[in-house]
């Protein structure tokens, strides 16, 4: 049973908060958007590292070598903050072919890799064998290789593009899903979630999935004994409560998996990671930061704040400028937004920082923000990349931030199972004699022209990186 919410009490109370962290009080919204608007962000950040530590332990973090495969750029939709979709007819709309996959796959398991994140546009022109046939071949080549694939909104397209049979979207889903799970697929990742809250997800993301599809095709999976993660992009037209409408929904569905489905094997969300939106090439950047335009007065709410409502009930009519003015998110506010959700997912096991868009060093600090896991070790990374500033780490590197961040770093498979402690000296960081050659490696990639297309972390950026 979850532990009971008691939304009379004053969360700013520290015996209140100790309960909390315990995990014997459940938050309620208005007191989560309370703590984010009111509690000190480090006194935030303590009582998040707690409850990290009650889940996790008090000296290991973990990190997970896996490829991100984006096999095609060619989608139906049209996010507004997308920089990487494309209608098929350029010159760089590409599908890989399968030798291509494969070949990452090799490059991956050479260095130890676990897993592939597999996930891409939603292309209309493949058909259902075209993701078997894959999915069969990278089984057959690479049977230890987990491969964690296709999110809900590519799904909800599948059901379409392959004119599923059934009576229900669940039965629909059910269908599609088990023949790519008979082919290979092991888990489901939670992409596409961004907001939940219908009037901002109108908006930013046209012609994909709605809340109510995403949130049943990762119960369909969970019903199929599938794990998935889930997802949230926040840092641009929502309010803060909308962000805790969408923890709320992820842990309200969560609830629902571990009681229908848990007895039967069944699977759950393993993990939560947010991250901020990345505004390089997309439409929804070229929104004005709040504050820029015209008559914005920085005295009253941001137009996000006024629309948003904690069901999820916001009016997109509630403030002339909703949409059409972003509030980026900074380090304080990522911070703040991680801490958040460590504190209200109690039914999640793991929340992973999101170092890629943020950087390695509040990476490292998320750590003590409520974050166990520092996610991947980058190979390749073409979405989040297209659209700015990413960065890229190597296995030394990983260790070297959770070492320094006061823990042993481990490697970890997609269960969360430990394969390698790092604890002597022929960790991978430990074992580097000269860190200066690392820091002349490619990391991070600058915010490419409107002209350019889609990048990849191609760009040098020498003494960028410093893991102290
Ligand atoms: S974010 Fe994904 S679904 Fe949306 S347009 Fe880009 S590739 Fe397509």
């Amino acid at each position: 049973m979850p532990p009971p919410t008691r939304a009379e009490l004053d969360v700013l109370d520290p015996a209140v908060m100790a309960d909390v962290a315990a995990g014997q009080l459940r938050l309620s919204g208005a007191q989560a958007l309370r703590l984010f608007h009111e509690m000190p962000i480090h006194e935030l950040g303590r009582w998040a590292d707690a409850v990290c530590r009650r889940l996790h332990g008090e000296s290991i973090r973990t990190y997970v070598i896996d490829r991100n495969i984006n096999y095609t750029n060619v989608c139906t939709a049209k996010c507004t903050f997308c920089a990487f979709r494309r209608d098929g007819d350029e010159d760089d709309a590409y599908t890989l072919e399968y030798d291509e996959v494969l070949d990452k796959i090799q490059e991956l398991v050479d260095i130890g890799g676990t897993q592939i994140l597999m996930q891409g546009g939603m292309n209309p022109k493949l058909p259902l064998s075209w993701y078997t046939d894959l999915l069969s071949a990278i089984k057959q080549r690479f049977p230890n290789v987990h491969i964690h694939a296709f999110s809900p909104p590519e799904f909800i397209e599948f059901i379409r593009f392959f004119d599923a049979p059934g009576a229900s979207l669940q039965a629909k889903l059910r269908w599609v899903m088990k023949r790519l799970q008979e082919a290979g697929l092991d888990s489901i990742p939670g992409g596409g979630g961004e907001i939940f809250a219908p009037a901002v997800r109108r908006k930013i993301g046209l012609g994909k999935c709605d809340t109510q599809e995403w949130l049943t095709t990762m119960r369909v999976a969970h019903e199929l004994g599938m794990n998935t993660s889930a997802t949230m992009m926040f840092g641009h037209i929502e309010g803060v409560a909308d962000r805790i409408h969408h923890m709320e929904l992820v842990r309200q569905w969560q609830d629902r998996a571990i009681a229908d489905f848990a007895a039967d094997d069944g699977g759950r969300y393993k993990a939560f990671i947010a991250w901020p939106f990345q505004r390089e090439n997309t439409p929804l950047g070229r929104c004005l930061e709040w504050g820029q335009g015209e008559g914005d007065d920085l005295d009253q709410p941001f137009p996000g704040d006024v629309v948003a409502k904690l069901d999820g009930s916001g009016d997109k009519n509630a403030h002339p400028l909703f949409g059409r003015r972003v509030r980026m998110a900074g380090s304080s506010d990522y911070l703040r937004t991680q801490a958040l959700s460590r504190l209200y997912l109690d039914n999640i096991y793991s929340i992973g920082s999101s170092w890629v868009t943020m950087g390695p060093h509040i990476g490292q600090i998320a750590l003590h923000y409520g974050a166990n896991d520092m996610g991947s070790v980058m190979m390749e990374e073409n979405v989040v990349s297209a659209a700015g500033t990413t960065y890229c780490l190597n296995e030394p590197m990983i260790c070297r931030l959770i070492r320094d961040a006061g823990f042993i770093p481990a490697q970890r498979d997609n269960e969360y199972n430990l394969l390698r402690l790092h604890t002597d000296s022929s960790s991978p960081d430990l074992s580097i004699d000269d860190w200066s050659k690392l820091r002349s490696q490619r990391l991070h990639v600058e915010a490419v022209e409107e002209t350019q297309p889609a990048v990849t972390l191609t760009v040098e950026s020498s003494g960028a990186f410093s893991p102290r």
